[in-house]
């Protein structure tokens, strides 16, 4: 996909305050595979399979790789809209892992979700000011509808729509519009974390760049952290400061968005990268086809979990797993040819 980058509205924005928003530790989710006459647990997909990782205040963490690799169960666990299996999420310095009842529900007005079908997201029965102003209403009943109404019109603006859509109900929009409604409601309570999950997938190739560049406006203005999930590695580089690569439930690798895409270390991040079109046709790159299915998560292999389709697996790659860790300056791999 070609992205048209808005260089006028688009700053240079300042991600190194150093200090994190959202830390990730040793973070599992594993669902149970129910069977037999009394429905016992037979066994577990393990969709998330202890993942680390922490994202600064004000940058973009962009969270990549094959669909089911766990990326969107990673950004669900994250949002507690499922429950961790293992692991703990710390969020502006709180552990949030073990919250239920009224103090997630708090925690909750602080990340919000930006998903990735509009067409399912938004009842299409419901006014445009209705679906924005709810979660205001639910947060803040007392709350006096003029108020509510002057923020959401003022939300209606900064997404780029007209005030009277306010008036119109859903399905009068077309996809992008939705997305753009989408996002206005997930701004309502002014988060501190979106999770932004393949917020562009579904739409016409010709209104991704659009809804891109208003996501990164969005971040200056309302001093936004990101967690963008996508398969697309165009728009992951477009949109992210570093980036994180999932396989099979696993982090492999994790660094700033140049050294992934210009020096990519992971044996598998480096076919993903391989894969991208190159538009310059002077220059050529050889494509790293990958062999073979990516295995279940019910039963993935032993070792690492690339090893069954690697172009560089060694004997020893179905033994050992190995750990991500750092093997330049802020650049993480998982892989025994970096031990
Ligand atoms: Fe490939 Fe072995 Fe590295 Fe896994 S550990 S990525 S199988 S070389």
């Amino acid at each position: 996909m070609n992205i048209t980058i808005n260089h006028e509205k688009i700053s240079e924005r300042k991600t190194d305050s150093g200090e994190n928003l959202l830390e990730i530790k040793n973070l599992k989710t594993y669902y149970p595979i129910k069977g037999g006459f009394f429905r016992r647990t037979l066994g577990h997909v393990k969709a998330v399979d202890n993942v680390s990782f922490e994202i600064k205040k004000g940058e973009t963490f962009g969270l990549v790789g094959e669909s089911g690799c766990g990326k969107s169960t990673t950004g669900r666990t994250i949002l507690r809209l499922l429950d961790p299996t293992d692991g703990q999420i710390v969020f502006d310095g709180n552990d949030i892992t073990n919250l239920t009842g009224a103090k997630l529900r708090e925690a909750r007005k602080d990340f919000q979700m930006v998903f990735q079908d509009p067409y399912a997201s938004l009842n299409p029965m419901q006014m445009v000011g209705d679906i924005i102003s709810e979660p205001i209403k639910n947060y803040y009943p007392r709350k006096k509808s003029k108020e509510i109404k002057t923020e959401v019109m003022d939300l209606l603006e900064r997404v780029g729509l007209p005030s009277d859509a306010y008036y119109k109900y859903a399905h009068e929009f077309s996809g992008g519009q939705r997305q753009r409604i989408g996002i206005a409601r997930a701004l309502a309570l002014k988060p501190k974390l979106i999770v932004a999950d393949e917020p562009v997938s579904a739409l016409d190739v010709s209104v991704q760049s659009q809804v891109l560049n208003l996501l990164k406006e969005l971040q200056d203005d309302f001093d936004l952290t990101y967690l963008f999930i996508a398969h697309d590695l165009s728009v992951v580089k477009h949109m992210s400061d570093r980036i994180g690569v999932m396989y099979l439930g696993n982090l492999v690798e994790v660094a700033d968005k140049h050294s992934i895409y210009d020096e990519p270390l992971h044996p598998y991040t480096q076919a993903l990268i391989s894969a991208i079109p190159e538009p310059d046709p002077d220059k050529k790159k050889e494509r790293i086809v990958l062999q073979g299915d990516v295995p279940s998560p019910s039963n993935p292999p032993s070792g690492c979990p690339f090893h069954t389709r690697c172009p560089l697996a060694k004997e020893e790659c179905s033994e050992i797993k190995p750990q991500l860790k750092e093997v330049k300056q802020n650049h993480r791999v998982a892989c025994i040819l970096y031990d």
